[in-house]
Order: structure tokens, then sequence, then C-alpha cells
């Protein structure tokens, strides 16, 4: 059959509609659209995440509170009760005992079909109510004496379901599109079979009709954990759908042409002679790959990995300053406000005997000097340009973009990545893309969230940094923090101290900031405190930053504005109020503002009592390590990928069935037949794409 004929058959699962299935209108067909089910196909994947087994019939006398079971007796009575909640009663029985049916949501005529003398077969979950063992809003079936318990011969899925939309009724359509399954209705599967083979599967068909329907001696811990070799080929499955989609968009990046940027630039070298250091081996390496790919005039898509300090921000000069030597202007972003204005300073310190013209935009810059600013990068005088992601509204449009550096890549997804590099093309050509991170993606993530981009590691940090010394300490304790700040400032030392709250609000942070402030100020009258948060103007907080790094403020009161990239070698010890509520990467990034100079520096984890068991497990990984690769694994361990690199970042959020904390031993071989299907069956790719991607998204068309 050609590819049209087999669309236009009813056979197709992705053609028919929805309301082709018995019992599904409009108003239900807009209901499955909510839990993302348009086509009969979608059905077969909207998978079960709990089974009950009514395989057989429990008697009431061995009712256990907190099972699921299929009971069977004959209605004694029903009453309508008046406690808090009205509720409708049913009481029934077999030859071992009494049982009670509750009903909080019933009709008239519910109440009447449920006639003293008939019989009746419920499944429901045990509980313990008023009257005794109860079964709250079972599901039930009137049946008549000659009726013989047979029906089901598998496990009982239930299904995620949604507001309005009963189990038995989704199960029922869920069931008709099994049965065009089972009839013979067109699903290919694109794996290899020797895929299958390695997970005990014979193909998708089988792997679904196993899922949905499961034998009843079934191993029913394994399936409700996701673990089943057939759930997990299709988790597998997903997962290689999402890889190959990155590679194609990789692809479809590189067809672009970009600048070729020559290495030999004179700027780089006077550059490198300024240096008060030298680049260690780990920063020679890295740059020698970016250098490489400048060269060449296909776009680079490159991430650079490096744990905080190790020195990001010096490869990103360097190769701004190739670009810049090839007659093309380069964008800086950062993710905040106050981490563009430090590279700026950075930036301008370094260049300043360069001569190289560096500009300032983001969203507050505003009137006058934000127009002169645009015509500075518009008619290609601002060579490098730093800011936010106002760099890339409409009306920022440089005149020759080579390249675009993002830093801190964990704040921005792959959504945004891929925004970036459309925004980036001008006259067919596409800027390079160099995007640093200091949150360590493991390799296995690496393989499939970022499989669009090359990777670089800056493995060493430069000489003379020790590690970071950190203590847990109780908030009871506090006032021996006071003298420990005492004791760094009046070394000539300086110290920052941070507040966080669990409110995402920002306003609370700087609230709480204030309030930190103001106690600390009375607590430390000889010390210069200063303070410092996100609701600050920009030229209040450079005002601040600059104090600091003068040494004219000793404490700095911040809220977690500082998390990335500030540098003030001097500060040595740092105070983290209420280090539970923060993630172990956001620690570790913070902890990161110390330890940056030849001094021992520390750590004080300012804990609320009593602390969860998590809580003391994650704080004790932040206390014995300073290892940013082991901290994040250690946090992805114990609170899965999507939270640690931030669902939006992993580009990976929208997972029908894979978990990536359950599933990220998979990931080890998915580039392996991601490669294998490239070369043998490359075919197989786009359909496979659309089944696992077409719904929502999608990357493509950002
Ligand atoms: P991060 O990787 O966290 O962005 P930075 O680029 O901010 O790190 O560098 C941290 C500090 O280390 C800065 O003060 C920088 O000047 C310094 N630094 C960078 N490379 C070296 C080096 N090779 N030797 C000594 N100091 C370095
Ligand atoms: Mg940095």
């Amino acid at each position: 059959m050609d590819k049209k004929s087999a669309k236009a058959s009813s056979n197709d699962l992705t053609q028919m509609p929805l309301t082709h299935l018995q019992g599904v209108g409009p108003a239900l067909e807009k209901k499955l659209a909510g839990l993302n089910i348009y086509h009969p196909l979608d059905l077969l994947f909207h998978l079960p995440f709990r089974y009950q087994d009514r395989t057989h019939i429990t008697s009431i006398a061995a009712l256990q509170v907190g099972s699921d079971v299929v009971i069977e007796g004959h209605i004694l009575g029903t009453a309508i009760v008046f406690g808090r909640r009205r509720s409708l009663l049913v009481k029934i029985r077999d030859q071992s005992g009494i049982a009670n049916l509750r009903f909080f949501h019933f009709s008239a005529a519910q109440k009447n079909s449920l006639a003293e003398g008939k019989r009746i077969r419920c499944y429901g979950e045990v509980k313990w109510g008023r009257s005794g063992i109860e079964l709250f809003h079972p599901e039930y079936k009137i049946i008549d004496e000659q009726d013989r318990f047979s029906s089901t011969k598998t496990l009982t899925p239930i299904y995620p379901s949604t507001d309005g939309l009963q189990q038995n009724r989704l199960r029922n359509i869920i069931e008709q599109a099994l049965i065009l399954l089972r009839q013979g209705a067109n699903l290919i599967d694109y794996l290899p079979s020797k895929l299958n083979q390695e997970f005990g599967t014979n193909n998708l068909k089988d792997a679904l009709l196993y899922i949905h329907q499961p034998p009843k001696n079934a191993q029913l811990e394994k399936l409700e954990a996701g673990l089943h070799p057939a759930q997990q080929r299709l988790a597998f499955e997903e997962l290689l759908a999402h890889y190959l989609c990155l590679r194609r968009l990789r692809e479809n990046a590189q067809q672009d042409k970009a600048p070729s940027l020559s290495a030999d630039s004179e700027l780089i070298l006077v550059l490198i002679q300024n240096l008060p250091f030298s680049l260690t081996s780990a920063q020679q390496k890295v740059f020698a790959d970016v250098s490489k790919d400048l060269a060449t005039n296909k776009p680079m898509l490159r991430l650079v990995q490096g744990d905080v300090g190790s020195g990001k921000t010096i490869i990103a000069i360097l190769a701004a300053l190739q670009t810049v030597g090839n007659g093309y202007q380069v964008a800086v972003m950062a993710p905040t406000e106050i981490l563009a204005e430090q590279h700026f300073l950075n930036f301008s310190e370094l260049l300043e005997s360069l001569n190289v013209e560096i500009a300032f935009l983001s969203g507050k810059i505003k009137g006058k000097t934000r127009s002169e600013t645009l015509a500075l990068i518009g008619n290609g005088q601002a060579q490098i340009v730093i800011g936010t992601h106002a760099l890339f509204q409409d009306e920022v449009q440089f005149k020759r973009l080579g390249l675009m550096v993002i830093d801190e890549q964990h704040r921005f997804g792959v959504h945004q990545r891929l925004a970036l590099r459309e925004k980036g093309q001008s006259h067919g050509a596409s800027p390079h893309q160099l995007i640093m991170t200091a949150t360590p993606i493991p390799r296995t993530l690496m393989m499939s969230a970022y499989a669009d981009l090359d990777c670089s590691i800056i493995g060493e940090l430069p000489p003379g940094r020790s590690p970071v010394n950190t203590v847990l300490i109780a908030e009871s304790r506090r006032s021996q923090v006071i003298e420990r700040i005492q004791d760094a400032c009046s070394r000539g030392r300086q110290a920052y101290w941070v507040c966080t709250l669990i409110e995402e609000s920002e306003m609370l942070q700087c609230q709480a900031a204030e309030v930190t402030f103001a106690n600390l100020q009375q607590q430390l009258k000889n010390i210069d405190v200063g303070l410092i948060h996100g609701r600050m103007k920009p030229k209040e907080k450079s005002e601040i930053m600059h104090q600091f790094k003068s040494g004219n403020i000793k404490l700095l009161i911040a809220t977690t504005v500082i998390e990335v990239g500030v540098d003030v070698p001097n500060a040595s010890l740092m105070i983290i109020e209420n280090p539970e509520r923060l993630g172990l990467a956001q620690l570790h990034q913070l902890r990161g503002r110390v330890g940056r100079g030849s001094e021992k520096s520390h750590c004080l984890l300012l804990y609320q009592t009593p602390l969860s068991e998590l809580g003391k497990q994650r704080l004790e990984i932040m206390r014995s390590s300073n290892d940013g690769f082991y901290i994040a694994q250690k946090d992805m361990e114990i609170r899965g990928p999507g939270e640690v690199l931030g669902t939006r970042q992993t580009g990976l959020m929208e997972h029908k069935i894979a978990n990536l904390s359950r599933d990220s031993h998979l990931l080890d071989n998915i580039k392996i037949w991601g490669e294998n299907l490239r070369e043998h069956h490359p075919g197989n790719i786009d359909p496979l794409i659309d089944r696992w991607l077409s719904v929502n998204q999608q990357y493509g068309n950002v």
C-alpha cells in the first residue's frame, strides 16, 4: 500500500477521528484533547499508571483495608445518611459477611436501581469508614442470578484521567482502540527487530497490548514501577525519537553557512600577553576546539562545561576576539542583569588596551542610551555587545553578527537555544554559537537532551585554589556565625550572606534580605555591611558591587542574584541561610563565589531545624564534596534530572512515557541505536519523530 492510500484507510489510527469510536461525541473529544489524545493512536500510547486485580472475587470477611477488590453480594438496603456530607449508603451481604458501599454523589434514579434483593458486583478500594468496612464510590454492576463471574482474565488498568472523565468510560474507549489494534490496524514498528529482542519484546503492538492488559500473573510491582521490559521498550523508543530529533536539528543548523573566522588574530596574542595569569592546559585545549570551529564555514554549536571558577569567561573573551579580529560582531548573553554587568566589567577591563568597542544592553537600558546603543549595534561600531535576553528582541539588529555566546546555559532551554539560532540569522548566514554552563551535564544526558551540541569540558581549576571548607550549622547557633564574620573581617577578609526563600517571589526574597540586612547592621556595628537584591536599580547594584569589589563593603547581604558569575577573590566566607530550600547545583554555584583567592575559604550552611532525612542527605553531599560534577550526579539521583537542570532546559520535558530519573540507564544505548537507525533505517526516522514529538511542540517550529 502506498502512503496515500494508507492514510485514507480506516485502518490508520492516526487519521481516524476519535468520534468514530463508540460513545465519543464532541464533548468527550474535547476532554480527551486535554489529555493530548487526538486520534486512536494516542489512546494506545495513553498508558496505565496502576492496575487492579479484578480477576477473582474476594469474600467480604476477607477484605483488607487498602486493597482493591471485587466483591459480589445481595443488596440488603439503601439509606441516605446525613453526616458532615450527605451520602448514600448501600448495605450488601455475601455468604461471609456484610459490607457497605458509600456514594457522595448520587442521583435518585441511581438509588432506585439499587433495590433490596438485587445482586451486585463491585470494584473498588477498601476503606475504613464510619460504618466499618466500606467501598467509596466503587464501580459496580447490577447482575442477574445466572451471571457467572468470568469476564476479566487480565489485570485492569487505571489510567491518568481528567476532571469529569470516569475511569470506566476512558477504559472503554481505550479498549476500542485496543480492539482495532488486535484486528490488524496499522501500527508500524520503527525499531529494528534486534532492539526488540534486547528488550525481550516481539514488537510495538505486543508491547502495547501487554501494558494495557497484562495477564493476571504479570509482575505487578515491575509494571507499576514502569520497569517492565514492555514499558522500557516504549520509553527507549521515545528517548530515541528525541535524540533523533535533536540530531536532525543539528543537521539542519549545519546546512547553514557561517562566516569562517580565521584564527590568526593579533588581538588574541596581545590579550594573552597581557593576562595576569597563564591559561590552564584545559582552557587551552577547549579554546583550541572553539577556535577550530570558528574557522570553518559551518555554524559552531558547542557547549563548554566547566565547574564554577574553572575560567569559562576567558574562553568567551578569546572567542570574541577571534570574531572581532575578522570584522564580525559578538553577542554575549547572560541570564541575569547582574551577571551581564559583571561580564561587561570583565570584558571592558581585559580588553581596555585593545581598542575594542563594547556595548551593554538590557531591558533596563531605556530612552536615549538605548537608542544610541541600538544604533551602534546596527551600524557595526559596537563590536562586542553584552546583555540579557534583551539582546534578542526584534528591535536589536546586528550588522554582522558572527558569534553568540550564551553564558550559564542552565537557564536556557533547548527552545531558547533554537530560537536564538534563528534570530541570529541574517543574509542567509548563521552566527556561531558558544554555550557555557557550570551545571555539569552527565554524559548520558548529554547524548539525548544535548545531542545537537558538541561538547568541551574544562576539567581543571586554575592553580592555587583551595577547596572551600563547608560546615553545617543549625539556625540556633546563629551567634557563632556572627563571631565568624567578625573574625574574618577583622583579618581583612570579606564575606557574603545569602538569603533564600521558598517562594519564587522576588519581592519576598528582597524583603527577607532587607530584614537580615537591618539586623546584621545592628549586630555588627564596626563592619561595613552592604545589601544587594534584584529589585534595586541597575545603577545601585553596580555601585554596591563596585564597593564590595574595592573592599569598602566587608559583608554583602544578597539574595540568590549573586548565584552566577560574580567574582570577588578577597571574599573567603559565605553564609547561606536556609540552604535546605535550594537545589544542590544552585548551592554549589553560590558557594563558588568563595574559594577564588589564595586564602582558605569557608561556607557555612545555616539550616533550619528540624531537617528532613532527605534534607540531611543533601546537605551532607554539599559538606563532603567540592566537585560540581559529583554533586550534580548525586542531586540527579535524588531528585531526577528534570528538577536539577530545571525542566525547561533538559529539552526533554514533555515525555509521554520515559522518565529521566527512572530511565537514565537507557540513555547509554540511545546514541548507539540512534546512529544505527541513521545508517541502516533512515526512512524510519521521520515517522518516529512524528509519532513522539508531533503533538504539542516542537523543537522545529520555535
Ligand atoms: P567561571 O568558569 O565560573 O565562569 P570565571 O571565568 O569567572 O569562572 O573565572 C574565575 C576566576 O578565575 C576569575 O577571577 C578569573 O580571572 C580567574 N582565572 C581564569 N583562568 C585562570 C587561570 N588560568 N589562572 C588563574 N586564574 C584564572
Ligand atoms: Mg562564569
